[in-house]
């Protein structure tokens, strides 16, 4: 069997934008499924587009988000470098190989040269738009014989190549997520091929290279499903054999919009700062759209590789929900390597002037210990910022009426007291102290149950609620502690 070859194929203009990313997983997921290769392709031909450094971002972006390919553009050692057979992979390098193509269609009769200026193409589309038309080009320059058009350019007027679509002819293509598609050339434009910069539109260039690089499967989102009949008219006189086309559904926001940057975080590069995992991120982006069959959500990259299929892709906007990404992202957190997780923590931390290089060097598990008692609560690790609030800050206030009247209960100066004796019978609570000094107090006082655990809690950190008291003992250790129950004492008693 042919082998299976896919490629993602961005053009660098700027950013990865989250629905690109779910473009290249789809791609990633299905060659990996069928053990073939994927391929990274830029496509950089629109030269007003180019976006200085936009090219490094992608790349870094696909390879955060564990998206490995086979073939095409890479970083290494902070230099692009290319790889593979099919190469080069940067499109604005194989500008001879589309040129030698647009040669061919215009020898055969199935492109021309055309010299109309900007101005009467715009004013030709003035006039159909009044008519109430679809806007398109009028193909005065289809007439210009093969000789005319070349001493024009002898003469050196500026032109461009547009394919000559054949009149009233049905173009069809199968959509493995759409089904069959059947459009008319009457409603297609005669696209331009080559532009009069001397660089091939996107339009020649994809079907060009998605052809020299062997491509079988082209998965990409569905605006440019009103382009495919052109690149498949171009697979026919070429007399190449086409790929199979699968359309994306737009990812789109709650008020079934496309997801823009002035709605918010659109960037692969937003998610990673906020604190968002990659595994948690692909995860979640693989359901934007699709489901496996036995609707498990909480799925590996190996798993989404091998559960993956186009048959399961829906044929409607996928809606990216960020409580959903959240859930699923937090359920990606609580199961990760611990180390990972605090090295991942400790930026955060150190941003928020938490911590500092010293503090990390000294007290790496102190840190650890911090990560794994807060991770049940976070659905992202800058969240962490927030959560470990209590730990930092001795000056414990209460944090509503509640709490206070917690507090304020004859009972409590009792039990700190015996809070304060225990403390002081050691050098620095450690692990086992953490785990029985409440039993201890309560054999030593009589106060028990709720009496005994909630004004602990609240004069050890202000909170009714909050990690177990035993993961906050052993945290805050012994001269935290003291300080806390001196401050609550002076004040709140
Ligand atoms: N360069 C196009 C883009 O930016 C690729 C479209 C395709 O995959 O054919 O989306």
């Amino acid at each position: 069997m042919k082998e299976v070859r896919l490629r993602f194929a961005p053009s660098p203009t700027g950013y990865l934008h989250i629905g690109g990313l779910r473009t290249a997983l789809y791609n990633y997921l299905f060659a990996k499924h069928n053990n073939g290769k994927f391929i990274l392709r830029i496509e950089d031909t629109d030269r007003t587009r180019y976006v200085e450094g936009a090219l490094e971002n992608l790349i870094e972006s696909l390879r955060w988000a564990g998206i490995e390919y086979d073939e095409g553009v890479f970083v290494e050692n902070d230099k692009i470098v290319q790889k593979g057979e099919y190469g080069p992979y940067i499109q604005s390098e194989r500008l001879n190989i589309y040129q030698k193509y647009v040669d061919e269609l215009i020898e055969k009769g199935y492109a021309y040269y055309c010299f109309c200026s900007k101005e009467r193409l715009d004013k030709v589309r003035e006039e159909q738009k009044i008519k109430g038309l679809i806007p398109k080009y009028d193909g005065l320059c289809r007439s210009l014989s093969l000789e005319e058009a070349r001493e024009k350019i002898a003469n050196g007027e500026e032109y461009v190549v547009r394919l000559k679509l054949p009149p009233n002819r049905d173009i069809k293509f199968e959509d493995l997520v759409r089904g069959n598609i059947t459009i008319n050339t009457e409603d297609i434009d005669d696209q331009v091929l080559l532009k009069s910069d001397g660089y091939p539109t996107y339009h020649m260039a994809v079907v060009v290279d998605d052809h020299l690089m062997g491509i079988t499967h082209i998965v990409r989102g569905e605006e440019w499903l009103p382009s495919t009949p052109k690149h498949v008219y171009l697979y026919e006189v070429f007399g190449w054999e086409k790929p199979v086309y699968v359309h994306l559904p737009t990812v789109l926001n709650k008020e079934r919009k496309k997801l823009s940057k002035r709605h918010g975080d659109v960037a692969v590069e937003d998610f990673r700062e906020k604190g968002y995992l990659p595994e948690g991120l692909i995860n979640y982006l693989a359901l934007v759209g699709w489901s496996p069959e036995d609707n498990e959500e909480i799925l590996t990259m190996e798993e989404l590789i091998e559960k993956f299929s186009f048959e399961r892709v829906s044929k409607t906007g996928g809606i990216f929900d960020k409580d959903k990404l959240d859930w699923v992202n937090g359920h990606h957190i609580r199961s990760y390597d611990l180390d990972k997780l605090t090295e991942l923590a400790i930026p955060h931390l150190k941003e928020a002037n938490l911590i500092d290089d010293k503090f990390v060097e000294e007290r790496y598990n102190w840190i650890k210990t911090l990560v794994e008692t807060v991770k049940e609560s976070l659905s992202n690790v800058s969240e962490i910022v927030d959560k470990v609030d209590i730990f930092f800050n001795n000056q414990v206030e209460p944090e509503d009426e509640e709490a206070l009247s917690i507090l304020k209960q004859d009972h409590v100066p009792n039990l700190l007291n015996a809070f304060k004796q225990e403390l002081e019978n050691i050098g620095e609570v450690d692990e086992e102290f953490a785990k029985t000094i409440m039993k201890k107090i309560q054999k030593g006082t009589g106060i028990k149950g709720k009496k005994l655990f909630m004004p602990t809690r609240v004069a050890l950190t202000g909170n009714i609620h909050g990690p177990e008291l035993v993961s906050i003992i052993y945290l805050l250790g012994k001269q935290n502690i003291l300080n806390r129950i001196k401050y609550v004492e002076e004040r709140y008693l």
